[in-house]
């Protein structure tokens, strides 16, 4: 496989036919992340030759996919046709495979028509993945997201209309300490309005290839403790007053505390259980610094 650097997918993917599409992401400026800093170009579109041949080795493949994922970062902000041509092609020589999921950014869901996302959503197109971090205009402009919470509000209306289910993740402690309570606040508003199909919460690592790691050297960006991470999270569930079943995690690697919630049933419940893990102080049940992972 034509694998360059490396292939992220969410972890929901991890046992979906994997065909990188792009290399990188195209908007590759959010302060946090580190995945496409060190590639040389910063971008690059990989040619239908290359693809081909890569869904025809992974199709030789005698595993059985029943799902594939179309990387890296961003590749709904490619033309539809060439979009539908690859999942038409995966399903050509996959049968098997009728869901075909990607990451897209607020600027690819924009650029779309809801006819485009129709043709996708037939063709396949199951879920879109999309990184929001925060619902704080503010956060959102310091960490150089490329999209405020009005455009985020109308990708997601968008994307739900379609019929695509919508998948979005937001960062604790991307606020840091300064921005906390706000950070939270907001976010669990937004994504109340927005009503995702599914949200989970990511904790925010620092990585050292990156802009953000220098403002926490220089001292300008403290990181909440385990507990005011905690905190956030309980701030978010509060304010998520979604409109329709949204089904919440905060079981990834770099996460304290997992938990795994159908919305809007199971709100009050997760806010009494994360509750006793804050006034408790218990330590012993959060997950420990070493098993924490991107
Ligand atoms: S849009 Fe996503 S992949 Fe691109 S730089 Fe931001 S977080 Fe990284």
């Amino acid at each position: 496989m034509d694998y360059v650097g490396h292939v992220i997918r969410p972890p929901s993917e991890a046992y979906s036919m994997i065909i990188q599409v792009t290399v990188g992401c195209s908007h590759n400026m959010c302060t946090f992340c580190g995945a496409y800093k060190d590639l040389k170009p910063k971008y690059w579109v990989k040619d239908w030759e290359t693809v081909k041949k890569d869904i025809d080795e992974a199709s030789s493949y005698k595993y059985g996919f029943t799902k594939a994922f179309l990387a890296d970062g961003d590749v709904l902000i490619l033309p539809t046709e060439d979009i539908l041509r690859i999942m038409n092609y995966i399903k050509q020589k996959n049968p098997a495979i009728e869901t075909i999921n990607v990451y897209g950014n607020a600027k690819a869901i924009l650029r779309k028509t809801p006819e485009e996302l129709t043709a996708l959503k037939a063709a396949g197109l199951t879920v879109i993945y999309q990184g929001i971090e925060s619902g704080n205009k503010e956060v959102l402009r310091r960490i150089r997201k490329g999209a405020f919470p009005d455009v985020m509000r109308e990708c997601a209306a968008k994307v739900i209309d379609s019929g695509i289910k919508l998948s979005q993740t937001v960062l604790l402690g991307i606020g840091g300490k300064e921005m906390s309570h706000e950070h939270a606040r907001d976010t669990g508003k937004l994504l109340g309005e927005m009503s995702p199909d599914f949200a989970s919460a990511l904790t925010v690592m620092i990585l050292p290839n990156t802009p953000l790691y220098k403002e926490y050297q220089e001292g300008k960006f403290v990181l909440p403790d385990k507990f005011g991470l905690l905190q956030e999270l309980q701030i978010i569930v509060k304010n998520m007053n979604v409109r329709r079943k949204c089904y919440f995690t905060s079981n990834h690697a770099s996460n304290y505390l997992p938990i795994k919630a159908n919305l809007p049933e199971q709100q009050s419940a997760v806010l009494k259980m994360i509750d006793q893990v804050i006034s408790n102080k218990d330590e012993s049940i959060l997950k420990p610094e070493h098993m924490r992972a991107l």
